[in-house]
C-alpha cells in the first residue's frame, strides 16, 4: 500500500463514520480492523449488506442439543453444560491443551482444545457453554469442540428459549465473534434492507420478504422461526439459477439453428413395425420430445436419462431413423470398444428389416475395414455410423451429419462434446442427444443440466424379472460362494467385485487380485476364473471382456471396470464385496449387468458392516428403481460422490440444496418460467429489482440479460 492510500485510510478512520449504508465497507464497522476484515473477505462479506447475507449454517436451541450423559463414545453431538472447572496441561510433546469440565443436570463431561491455552483468558468457571464435536475416549469421554459457543454465566433459566445461531467461521473469525458483530449491527442494517421481488411472486411461493426472513434466519425465536426466514433466502438462490438456465436455454435456442428434419414416417414407421415388443409409455414420449426438437428449426440438446435396462437404444435408434429418412446421417457414440460393438450388433438387428446395416468404427478395426467404413460416411448417403471417439478423430468426415448421440455421457469430456458440433453437414452443427444411465429426480436434472432439455425412461419395459438383492453377513461366506456354484453348474456365469485391486498397507480390505487367488485355489477350483481391473492395458481387458461374454469364463473377477451397459444375459449372479465401499448408485448400477436374460437374477452384498451402512445397503436391496436409489444417495452422500469431477461444472449453492429443498426448488422452477414466459428480458419495472440480484451475483446474468 502506498503512502498516500495509507494516510487517505486513516484519515477515513479517523474521520466521522459515514452514515450506515449496506454498501459501506466493514472496515467502517466498530471492531473491525484490517485483519479482521481480510478474515472477513475471505467468508465473502465485504460491506455491510454482505453481513446480512452471511447466514447461520446451524441453529441449536435447548431442545437440539444432546444430554451430556447420552454423548456415547464415537457420536457426533452439540451438548451444552455450565463450566465447573478449567486448566491448561501440556502434553508430553510440548502442546499445552485447554481443557474444561461441563456440567448439565445428566452429567459431567470433559472438554479438549489442544493448542489453545489461551482459551484460559475467555472460559471460566460458571459460562455456559454450547460445543459441537465427536466423543472421544481418553481416560474417559472427552470432546474436542469443532466449534464452541460460550454464552456466558448466569442461571439456567436465562437460556430459556434462546435459539444460538451457529455462523460459518474462518481463521482469525470466531463463530462468537461474528455472532456479536451481526447482533451489533442488525437493528442498523435491516431497515435498510428493501424487497427486491413483486409481493405477489413471494406470496404464490409462500416465502416471507427480505427484510423479515434476514431478520428470522439472524435473530429467531425458534428453530422453525429460522427455517421459515431460511426457506426465502434458499428458494431466491435457486430462483435466480433457474432464470438463468432458462434465459440461457432460450437464447441458445434461438441462436442455434439446427437441421430442421421432417417427420416423413418412413423408417420410424418401418422399425416400430418391426420391433419385436411395443414401446412403453416413457419411450413413447421420450420419443415425442425428441421428434419435436428434430422437427423443429433448432438444435437439439437433449439429455436422455434412464436407469439401466429401460431402453434407451430404442429411442436412440428412433432418432436415427428419423435423421436418416430424411437424408441425413447418424452417428452413435460409446465409450468404450465393446458398448459400441454391443450397439452395433442390436441395431444390426433391429434394422435389418429396414435394409440398413450400421457402419462400426472403432479402433480395433483393421486398414481395409477402417477405409471401407471411412468411405461409407464420406459419401452422401443416410448413414448410421457407431463407435467409439475414433468417429471424432480427425481424418473422419461426414458428408451429411445431421445427429450425434452419445452413450453414457458423463465419460465424455466437454471437449470430446464440443468436437462433435465440428462433424456437421455444411458447417451447420448436428443435433445432438446425450444418454445417461445414472438417472436423477427430473427437478433436480433441471436444476443441474442448465440448458440442456432432459427427457426420462421412468418406466421398465414389462416381463423384466426383477433381480434379487440381499446383503449377507461374513459368516455365509460358505453358503454364498456355494450357492454361486450352484448356478455355475446350471450353465450361468458370475461376477465378484471389489473395491480395490491389490493389498494395501492402510486398508485391511479384501482385494481383487489377492481374492482372485483365494477363489481360484478355493470355491471355484474347477472354473474358468478370470481378472479384471483398470491396470491391465485396455487390449488385455477387452480380451476378458470378449471372453466373458462368449462364455468362455464361468467367473470375472473384478473392480468396477465392469463396463456400463454391457450386456452378457448369462451372468445371473453378481457378488459384491465390501459393498459399504460404493455409493448407492454405483452399487445399482454394477447389479444392473445382471438381470438381462431370462433367468432368476442374483445380486448378494457381502461383508459384515456397521449399521448405518447396513441401513444404506437396505435402500438398493429393497428397490430397484434408480431415481429412488440416487435421491437416496444424493441424500445420504451428496452430489460429489455421484457425479465426481463432473460436478466443476455445476451451479454452486450458498444456501439452497436442491435435494434437501426440493419443494422449493419446484416452486422456484415454475416461478422463473412465469416470469420469464410474461417478461423474457426482465425488462418490466416490476422486475427490475430481480434483475439487480442477478447482475450483482451472478456475472453471466450480463450477458443473458443485456438491456436492449
Ligand atoms: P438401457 O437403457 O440400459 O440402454 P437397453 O436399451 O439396452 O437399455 O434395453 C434393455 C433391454 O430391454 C434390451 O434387451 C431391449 O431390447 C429391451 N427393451 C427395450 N425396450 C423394450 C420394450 N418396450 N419392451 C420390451 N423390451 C424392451
Ligand atoms: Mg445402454
Amino acid at each position: 500500500m502506498s503512502n498516500a492510500e495509507d494516510a487517505a485510510r486513516r484519515r477515513r478512520r479517523t474521520g466521522p463514520p459515514p452514515r450506515l449504508t449496506l454498501d459501506t465497507p466493514v472496515t467502517y464497522l466498530k471492531g473491525v480492523g484490517p485483519a479482521r476484515a481480510e478474515s472477513l473477505q475471505r467468508l465473502g462479506i465485504r460491506v455491510a449488506g454482505d453481513l446480512l447475507r452471511h447466514v447461520p449454517h446451524r441453529y441449536e436451541d435447548a431442545s437440539t442439543v444432546t444430554p451430556i450423559s447420552d454423548a456415547a463414545v464415537g457420536a457426533d453431538v452439540t451438548v451444552l453444560g455450565q463450566v465447573v472447572a478449567t486448566g491448561v496441561l501440556p502434553t508430553r510433546r510440548g502442546l499445552r491443551v485447554f481443557q474444561a469440565v461441563i456440567k448439565d443436570a445428566s452429567g459431567l463431561l470433559e472438554l479438549a482444545w489442544p493448542g489453545q491455552p489461551f482459551l484460559e483468558r475467555t472460559i471460566s468457571k460458571g459460562d455456559w457453554l454450547l460445543c459441537t464435536g465427536q466423543v472421544r475416549f481418553h481416560h474417559g469421554r472427552r470432546l474436542q469442540p469443532r466449534e464452541f459457543v460460550n454464552l456466558g454465566a448466569g442461571d439456567e433459566s436465562s437460556l430459556e428459549g434462546r435459539v444460538l445461531a451457529v455462523y460459518p467461521a474462518t481463521e482469525g473469525l470466531s463463530v462468537r465473534w461474528l455472532r456479536t458483530l451481526v447482533e451489533q449491527h442488525l437493528s442498523d442494517l435491516l431497515p435498510l434492507v428493501k424487497e427486491p421481488l413483486p409481493a405477489a411472486l413471494l406470496a404464490e411461493a409462500g416465502v416471507p420478504p427480505l427484510p423479515e426472513a434476514l431478520r428470522r434466519v439472524h435473530k429467531p425465536e425458534s428453530v422453525a422461526d429460522a427455517r421459515l426466514g431460511r426457506s426465502r433466502l434458499a428458494w431466491e438462490e435457486l430462483l435466480c439459477v433457474h432464470l438463468l438456465h432458462r434465459r440461457a436455454n432460450v437464447l441458445a435456442r434461438e441462436s442455434r439453428t439446427g437441421v430442421q428434419f421432417a417427420n416423413r414416417k418412413q423408417l420410424t414407421r418401418q422399425l416400430r413395425e418391426a420391433l419385436p415388443f411395443t414401446l412403453t409409455n416413457a419411450q413413447m414420449r421420450a420419443v415425442r420430445e425428441i421428434v419435436g426438437d428434430l422437427c423443429s428449426a433448432r438444435r437439439m440438446h437433449r439429455l436422455l436419462q434412464g436407469d439401466v435396462g429401460s431402453g434407451k437404444t430404442i429411442v436412440a435408434l428412433f432418432s436415427a431413423m428419423l435423421a436418416m429418412e430424411n437424408g441425413y446421417q447418424c452417428a452413435i457414440m460409446a465409450p468404450t470398444e465393446l458398448l459400441a460393438e454391443q450397439h452395433a450388433l442390436t441395431a444390426q438387428k433391429l434394422l435389418a428389416p429396414l435394409g440398413i446395416s450400421p457402419v462400426l468404427l472403432t479402433g480395433r478395426l483393421g486398414a481395409k475395414d477402417r477405409r471401407v467404413a471411412l468411405t461409407r460416411m464420406a459419401s452422401v448417403d443416410p448413414v448410421l455410423a457407431i463407435g467409439t471417439h475414433a468417429l471424432f478423430q480427425n481424418d473422419v468426415a461426414f458428408a451429411k451429419l445431421g445427429l450425434v448421440i452419445i452413450d453414457e455421457q458423463h465419460r465424455f469430456g466437454v471437449e470430446q462434446r464440443a468436437a462433435l458440433g465440428a462433424k456437421g453437414a455444411d458447417g451447420e452443427p448436428p443435433d445432438v442427444l446425450l444418454m445417461t444411465a445414472t438417472p436423477i429426480p427430473r427437478s433436480l436434472a433441471l436444476t443441474l443440466y442448465g440448458d440442456l432439455d432432459v427427457s426420462t425412461l421412468d418406466e421398465r419395459p414389462p416381463g423384466r424379472q426383477p433381480v434379487t438383492t440381499a446383503h449377507r453377513r461374513e459368516a455365509a461366506r460358505d453358503r454364498v460362494f456355494s450357492f454361486v456354484n450352484t448356478e455355475l453348474d446350471a450353465g450361468r456365469q458370475a461376477y465378484v467385485v471389489y473395491p480395490v485391486i491389490e493389498a494395501s498397507e492402510k486398508t485391511d480390505l479384501r482385494d481383487a487380485t489377492s481374492m482372485y487367488e483365494a477363489l481360484v485355489a478355493g470355491p471355484f477350483a474347477s472354473r474358468r476364473v478370470a481378472l479384471l481391473h483398470g491396470r491391465l492395458p485396455a487390449e488385455e481387458r477387452d480380451v476378458i471382456m470378449r471372453a466373458f461374454r462368449d462364455g468362455a469364463i464361468d467367473v470375472l473377477v473384478a473392480t468396477t471396470v465392469i463396463e456400463v451397459g454391457i450386456d452378457v444375459p448369462n451372468a445371473t449372479v453378481m457378488i459384491i464385496e465390501h459393498p459399504e465401499r460404493f455409493g448407492l448408485s454405483q452399487l445399482h448400477q454394477l447389479r444392473g449387468r445382471v438381470g438381462r436374460g431370462a433367468e432368476q437374477s442374483y445380486c448378494i452384498l457381502l461383508g459384515d458392516v456397521g449399521s448405518d451402512a447396513a441401513d444404506r445397503l437396505q435402500v438398493v436391496v429393497n428397490t430397484e428403481d434408480g431415481f429412488e436409489i440416487s435421491r437416496a444417495d444424493l441424500r445420504m452422500r451428496g452430489m460429489g460422490d455421484l457425479f465426481g469431477a463432473r460436478q466443476s461444472g455445476l451451479p454452486a449453492f450458498r444456501i439452497a440444496d436442491p435435494i434437501a429443498d426440493e419443494a422449493l426448488n419446484n416452486s422456484a422452477r415454475e416461478s422463473a418460467e412465469r416470469m420469464l414466459t410474461a417478461d423474457p428480458a426482465l425488462e418490466r419495472p416490476e422486475n427490475a429489482g430481480v434483475r439487480q440480484l442477478l447482475t450483482i451475483n451472478y456475472k453471466r446474468a450480463l450477458e443473458l440479460f443485456q438491456v436492449g
